[in-house]
């Protein structure tokens, strides 16, 4: 049996890279020769011990992180249909058992033997030189997304998520909290979606200028200004019809309830640690305010890979560093030094396809 090198974690702090056996394929299984692959906050948050179902007991170790990942088909197994031998894909972010309840209505996010990948119980990721999908979890990226962008799909979708969550719709305004990909992305998509007008909010000027070139209409450094005061001005003191809340941060999402028009629509894709206090409820009854969590991106692969296929969505600017798959370790440690300047990096592996 032949070996590949991962980068296993075996506790915060504590990423080896080291030899393993190339798992042995079940008969609807693909084995992925990784490509490229993103890193993401919640990988940083797993390296270093924050977050908080690492307390909860949710992250199991020894594990794989990587769940922005773009490959080439290496092998199939014995039943594998719809995919071959050199086939570029993406993966989605859980493996479900395929037979549950969840599973047969298509809300396999909700499967309870669900594995997500290089996270919470986790399916061995992509910081590794393969990987194993069953087919089922895995989408062809088409010839003209490159394996950069493929890295992409998978915060794409989540945004996307997030941004139908929000209702957003044809000449909606809308307010996305967050300059990290999650948030950039969220406004690009927002765009896409008919939005008339994007304010977007952050504290780094270089991260905020990118949103502004990526999508956003109004970008607002929360450190030098009150976005409310800046979206009363903008609205005729109207508010916003829809709020994507992509940043974490809990006095965001308060302070949004004053400038939420009534029947509004908030969505929340961000990891939350602590409680709100302080949350006017008064403010969602009276307001027929509709609040909604994001998690995953449930039938959302298929029309972002649509939108990088034709052109509309070109995520290259927002890969801000590359690092080489031995110096994976150098670039999780890098994360909070270079914070901002960053937004999205990516990790090449070696031998890897050019785009
Ligand atoms: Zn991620
Ligand atoms: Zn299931």
């Amino acid at each position: 049996m032949s070996t590949m090198k991962v980068a296993r974690l075996f506790g915060p702090n504590d990423l080896r890279m080291i030899d393993m056996e190339i798992p042995k394929l079940g008969a609807h299984d693909v084995l992925c020769k990784v490509e490229r692959v993103g890193i993401c906050g919640t990988d940083y948050a797993i390296y270093t011990g924050e977050f908080s179902a690492i307390k909860t007991g949710d992250v199991k170790f020894p594990m794989t992180l990587g769940h922005e990942w773009s490959a080439t088909v290496a092998e199939i197994g014995a039943d594998v249909e719809n995919f071959k031998v050199g086939d570029r894909v993406v993966g989605d972010t859980v493996v479900a058992c395929g037979n549950c309840n969840y599973c047969l209505l298509g809300a396999y996010y909700r499967c309870k033997q669900s594995q997500a990948v290089g996270t919470i119980n986790a399916w061995d990721g992509a910081y590794a030189e393969y990987v194993v999908m069953p087919e089922r979890h895995l989408f062809r990226l088409p010839d003209s997304i490159s394996f950069d962008q493929g890295t992409f799909v998978e915060p794409a979708a989540t945004s996307l998520y997030a941004v139908k969550r929000a209702d957003v719709g044809t000449g909606d305004t809308v307010l996305v909290h967050g300059t990290g990909p999650l948030g950039v992305l969220a406004a690009k998509l927002s765009k896409l979606c008919g939005a008339s007008k994007v304010f977007i909010t952050g504290r780094k000027k270089f991260k905020l200028e990118l949103a502004l070139n990526f999508g956003a209409d109004v970008a607002i450094n929360t450190l030098e200004e009150s976005f409310v005061d800046v979206i009363a001005e903008h609205t005729n003191g109207q508010g916003v019809d829809r709020v994507v809340e992509a940043s974490g941060s809990i006095e965001l999402f308060t302070q949004s309830l004053e400038v939420i028009r009534a029947g509004g629509n908030i969505s929340l894709v961000a990891f939350y640690e602590k409680m709100a206090e302080q949350v006017e409820i008064d403010k969602f009854v009276f307001g027929g305010i509709t609040l909604r969590g994001v998690a995953g991106s449930l039938g959302m692969y298929p029309p972002i890979l649509n939108l990088m296929a034709n052109g509309m969505l070109n995520t290259r600017p927002l890969i801000t560093g590359r690092y080489k798959f031995e110096d994976i370790e150098q670039a999780l440690k890098d994360m909070k030094d270079k914070n901002t300047q960053r937004i999205k990096w990516i990790v090449e592996m070696p031998s890897s396809a050019s785009d």
